[in-house]
């Protein structure tokens, strides 16, 4: 017999990452009553655990890509100082080009950059300790946070409970949320769950996981910034240096998380710091989850299957009227910058449910699905 939660709760959020515990939380400031569910006892268990977490903006040549991530950015970070200072270490993060082709597309990048920033050259960086003879940009109000301690605050005051999700279906005007061990029913519900995607038909979308792992090293090194090359190093908290990457292209996460990836990140890391007295102290490993062009996916998902049914003619080009599934959410698709993008577009998404206020388009589901229908042509 399911339970119904609607008298209770105003929304619930399946999945407790930072996507999820962002929108909890941006959904309790304005005042809605939240409950979120994971399949895990606690928050973070998954990409999210396993995440650096470094908050720093984007580099290139402009475009809107960089323009959304820029103000996700600058949004993150006085998120973070205001809301989990403790568990959000300032300082700056230094990028440094790839290679000496990168080196070159920089100084094409620097028109566009973050407006608060700094060129750095080798003298500047060899002042911290870190080796690289083409310098790099550093951004001052960047960091890293503490990524599960990060998703404990913003779930707290919100009423968490553990089930694994299998089945979503709407019958009535309710969602029916089947668990393995309890149905519930709710009005409206936010799917927050990361690279797996199998509760709606949302093969539109082309969420994809990427594979990665970070280790956590004791040392008595003080660097100063975080860098980022082909991994990031991060600035030394209490004794510990963070060095990660999500680097592996893999469809599962069931690969050991025994520190072997780890070896080829330690050896570049090694070539920029001193790592001489680093010692594993703890291995992390998880998935992060794409879209098919890489923006964040926020907002209503389509009806799929109603639409094909409806309007075969979709599929030859045919432009159709859009039918989303009744109170159904998604917050997901935040690539490796899930601690940059995850309060803006959980301000959206609140904004969205609470206010009727449009999202903007090129994070909206809707632009995925017309480039979808076209590859079934
Ligand atoms: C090694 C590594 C390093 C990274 N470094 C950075 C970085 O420096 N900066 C940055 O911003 N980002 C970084 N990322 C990316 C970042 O971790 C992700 O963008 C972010 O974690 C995505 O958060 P999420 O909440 O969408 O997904 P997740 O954290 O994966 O959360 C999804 C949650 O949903 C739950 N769930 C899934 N399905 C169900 C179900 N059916 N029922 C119940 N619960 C379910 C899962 O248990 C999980 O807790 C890194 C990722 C990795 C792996």
């Amino acid at each position: 017999m399911p339970t119904n939660i609607s008298e209770a709760y105003d929304v619930l959020v399946i999945g407790a990452g930072i996507a999820g515990c962002s929108i909890a939380y941006a959904l309790k400031e304005q005042g809605q009553r939240v409950l979120l569910v994971d399949r895990s006892s606690v928050p973070a268990s998954g990409g999210s655990g396993a995440a650096g977490a470094f908050v720093s903006p984007r580099i290139g040549k402009g475009g809107s890509l960089q323009t959304v991530t820029n103000e996700a950015f600058a949004y993150a970070q006085a998120f973070y100082r205001e809301h989990a200072p403790e568990h959000f270490t300032p300082g700056g993060v230094v990028r440094i080009p790839k290679s000496s082709d990168d080196a070159e597309r920089f100084v094409l990048y620097e028109p566009h950059n973050y407006p608060v920033y700094e060129r750095w050259n080798s003298e500047d960086l060899a002042a911290r300790e870190i080796v690289d003879i083409r310098g790099g940009f550093y951004f001052p109000e960047a960091g890293d946070c503490d990524a599960p301690a990060v998703c404990r605050t913003l779930a707290e005051g919100i009423d968490f409970i553990q089930l694994d999700v299998r089945k979503l279906t709407h019958t009535g005007d309710a969602w029916r949320i089947e668990g393995a061990d309890r149905t519930l029913e709710a009005a409206r519900v936010v799917l927050a769950t990361g690279y797996q995607n199998d509760l709606a038909d949302m093969r539109y979308m082309g969420i994809r996981g990427l594979w990665g792992s970070r280790g956590d090293y004791r040392t008595s090194t003080t660097l100063p910034v975080s860098l980022h090359k082909r991994l990031s190093v991060s600035s030394s908290r209490n004794g510990i240096v963070k060095i990660g990457a999500t680097h592996v292209k893999h469809s599962h996460p069931c690969m050991v998380c025994d520190g072997q990836p780890l070896a080829g990140l330690f050896a570049e890391a090694s070539d920029l710091v001193d790592t001489s007295d680093f010692v594993l102290k703890e291995t992390f490993c998880g998935m992060r989850s794409t879209s098919r062009d890489h923006f964040p996916v926020v907002g209503e998902v389509i009806d799929v299957p109603w639409i094909l049914q409806e309007y075969p003619a979709v599929t030859r080009g045919a432009t159709v009227p859009l039918r989303h599934l009744p109170s159904l959410y998604i917050l997901n698709g935040l690539g490796g910058r899930g601690f940059v993008f995850a309060p803006l577009m959980a301000r959206w998404l609140a904004d969205r449910i609470v206010s009727g206020r449009e999202i903007p388009r090129q994070v909206h589901p809707d632009r995925l699905f017309w480039k979808w229908v076209r590859t079934l042509r």
